[in-house]
């Protein structure tokens, strides 16, 4: 994010550049997520990195302001069809892709033609709230589950795609070659799976990976999910990580883990506090739990997003905190005795995968660390699903259901001087006018209608 040294990046992206043609690449996708959590892309021939890399790739302005249905929406700071920014690969982050031969893949940061960074760069945001959480002597960990449900590629509504019951070893076994094939091209792209399975749902499966440095999680995020998407359809199959496939059901979450550390130390665990919370992972967690609302606005940021959100859905729909409690938003996880100091962290379950990881990760570290500079605590933690309690009940314990609507979640965001300071006037202007704009593209429409139409989509 500093300024931009371009002979050094010409010179390092030219020296990388013959190390990729050596491995057969002879193109490079370059990716960022926009406002309304939609990778997009601009390829360049190998020959033409080195200059990617110093003077970035030309891209509209007006992609900020992509709805998730490619609409423009005419926002406050938009300059239409007018002005160019540029992007630039991170060379640190440049992946030979495995199950597409001769391509290569980099995100981007925005620049603009002056060479300073683009004000309203997701992808840049995260960089800057990961070097605040640095400042203040901290650094995180996070990881994106990614959740998805498959179908039969020639006939997308039928989940025969993938037969046998929630978690079965039936629905493991007749897609093994699928799912191996996922884990091995995303080992040879040096993401490191953690976990494989068949989950809840009709045609669902899940996949977690190894947490990793702010940025690089949400890299990951949008490497695993296209890295699925390609895999599928190699197999016949279509993925959709839409939050919720069809009205009824369990939909597909987008988990983020995150733990906090200082040097060596998980703050998560070995503390005085609750389950072995320091009093810094506490008020970490204390400035999430107390911001969830306004934070929905980024991490379930799409009308079909409250679809999901339902009680005994273990989505989390209270605002509440539970160990190991799958049905608050978030679920605190120990890790077994004698792993506590490296497993110990925080799971956020109400997000999903229309998400742009890049301001889930920068919402998430401002919202942690405002609970650190309020000195936020934490309640008391909640041991059995909200959702049984009486109404009387969950108020008497502070839990207050979470917003059902996106237009709720608009309006915590707004009034959010933390989340809002944090991702400047011009990033929440933008991403509150795309966010109101299919609130009333929604308006009247059944819930069958707004799946069917957010079903690929993401
Ligand atoms: N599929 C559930 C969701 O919508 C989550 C299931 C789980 O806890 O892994 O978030
Ligand atoms: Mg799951």
């Amino acid at each position: 994010m500093s300024q931009l040294d371009r002979a050094a990046l010409s010179a390092r992206a030219g020296q990388l550049a013959g190390e990729l043609g050596a491995r057969g690449v002879d193109l490079v996708a370059l990716t960022f997520v926009d406002n309304s959590g939609i990778a997009r892309t601009k390829a360049v021939p190998l020959a033409r990195f080195a200059a990617a890399a110093a003077w970035g790739v030309g891209a509209s302005n007006s992609f900020d302001f992509f709805g998730f249905n490619d609409e423009i929406v005419p926002g406050e700071h938009s300059l239409g069809p007018v002005g160019d920014l540029r992007l630039h690969p991170d060379l640190d982050a440049v992946t030979v892709l495995a199950a597409q031969p001769g391509w290569a893949w980099a995100p981007v940061t925005k620049y603009d033609q002056e060479g300073a960074p683009h004000p309203q760069d997701q992808r840049g945001l995260a960089l800057k709230a990961t070097a605040r959480l640095a400042e203040r002597g901290y650094t995180a960990l996070l990881s994106f589950e990614l959740e998805w449900v498959v179908t039969a590629e020639d006939s997308p509504d039928d989940l025969g795609g993938v037969r046998g019951p929630a978690y079965g070893f039936a629905r493991l076994s007749r897609h093994a070659a699928y799912l191996r094939a996922i884990v091995s091209t995303l080992d040879a792209q040096g993401v490191g799976v953690e976990q494989i399975h068949p989950e809840y749902a009709a045609g669902q499966f899940e996949l977690s990976v190894a947490a990793a440095d702010p940025v690089r999680a949400a890299d990951v995020a949008v490497l695993a999910r296209e890295t699925i998407r390609v895999v599928s359809e190699q197999h016949g199959l279509r993925a959709s990580f839409t939050p919720k496939f069809a009205p009824s059901g369990v939909g597909n979450g987008g988990h983020v883990h995150v733990s906090v550390w200082e040097g060596e130390r998980n703050l998560f665990a070995g503390g005085d506090g609750p389950f072995g919370l320091t009093s810094a992972a506490a008020a970490f967690a204390g400035g999430i739990l107390r911001r969830l609302p306004a934070l929905l606005a980024i991490g379930a940021p799409s009308v079909v997003s409250y679809l999901r959100l339902e009680p005994h859905h273990w989505a989390g729909v209270y605002q509440g905190w539970g160990l190991e409690n799958r049905e608050t938003p978030l679920r605190l996880i120990r890790g077994v005795a004698g792993n506590r100091d490296t497993a110990a962290n925080l799971e956020v379950k109400c997000f999903d995968l229309t998400a742009n990881p890049y301001l889930v990760v920068a919402a998430l570290l401002a919202a942690g660390l405002g609970g650190v500079d309020e000195r936020a605590g934490l309640p008391e933690p909640v041991d059995v699903d909200p959702g049984v309690l009486t109404e009387a009940e969950r108020q008497a314990r502070g839990l207050t259901r979470l917003p059902q609507s996106l237009t709720e979640s608009v309006v915590a965001f707004e009034a959010d001087a933390v989340l809002t300071g944090a991702f400047g006037a011009e990033l929440a202007t933008t991403l509150m006018e795309l966010r109101r704009a299919e609130i009333e593209l929604f308006a009247g429409t059944s819930a069958k209608e707004i799946t069917e139409t957010m079903r690929w989509t993401h």
